[in-house]
C-alpha cells in the first residue's frame, strides 16, 4: 500500500516526504488534488512560523547549524476559508462524472466532449463539458446534441467541492502515508 514502507527511511530521498497540509481546524487545506507540499516549502513554512508540525518522518534533513525530521503533516496556524467550488481540471471532471461516458456508461477511453461543440461557441467549462469514451466522443464529432440524437446521463454543471468528496471516496489517491490518514476520509475505504 506504501510505496515507500520498503526503503530504509534514511536512504530514500528528501523528494518523496511531501507534508499533508491541514488548514487550522485540521481538515486537509483541498482534496481535489490533496493539499502536499514538497519538502522545502514545509521546512520552510516551519521556520517562517505559518504552520504548526503535527507529525513527522523518521527521515531527517541537517545542515551545520541545525538538524529536523521532515514534517510528514503541517497545520496552517491561521483559517484559510476553503474554496466552495473546485478548480476546473481533467481530474475533478471525471470525478464528477463518476470516470464513466455520459453517453454509454464506458469506463475506460475517458476523454472530454464539448456538449454544444467549440465550432458552435460552446466554452469550455463545467456546464458544458462532460466525460465521453473515444468511440462516443468520435460519434458525435463535431455535431450538436439533437442532431447526433446524443445526450449525456446528467446535465453537466458546475460541482461544489462537498459534491466532489462524496464521489471521491470510491477514489483515493495512490499514495497515502500512514501519518496522513487521521486527517483523511479515504482511510475508511482502505480499511474496508
Ligand atoms: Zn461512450
Amino acid at each position: 500500500m506504501l510505496n515507500t514502507a520498503l526503503i530504509p527511511p534514511e536512504l530514500a530521498p528528501p523528494e518523496a516526504h511531501p507534508a499533508l497540509v491541514l488548514n487550522a481546524d485540521f481538515r486537509p487545506l483541498s482534496y481535489y488534488p490533496l493539499s502536499l507540499w514538497g519538502w522545502q516549502d514545509a521546512v520552510k513554512a516551519v521556520f517562517l512560523e505559518r504552520v504548526n508540525i503535527v507529525s513527522e518522518y523518521e527521515r531527517t534533513v541537517r545542515s551545520p547549524s541545525f538538524e529536523m525530521k521532515l514534517p510528514s503533516v503541517v497545520s496552517l496556524k491561521y483559517y484559510v476559508k476553503p474554496a466552495l467550488y473546485p478548480a476546473f481540471t481533467r481530474f475533478n471532471l471525471f470525478l464528477r462524472d463518476h470516470f464513466a461516458c455520459q453517453y454509454c456508461g464506458a469506463g475506460n477511453e475517458l476523454t472530454f466532449d464539448h456538449l454544444i461543440p467549440r465550432a458552435h461557441g460552446g466554452m469550455t467549462r463545467w456546464d458544458n463539458v462532460v466525460a465521453a469514451c473515444a468511440p462516443c466522443n468520435l460519434k458525435k464529432g463535431g455535431k450538436m446534441p439533437r442532431d447526433a440524437r446524443m445526450w449525456p446521463a446528467q446535465k453537466p454543471y458546475r460541482p461544489t467541492v462537498h459534491e466532489l468528496h462524496k464521489n471521491g471516496r470510491a477514489f483515493p489517491p495512490n499514495y497515502l502515508h500512514e501519518s496522513w490518514l487521521d486527517y483523511l476520509y479515504w482511510d475508511i475505504e482502505l480499511e474496508a
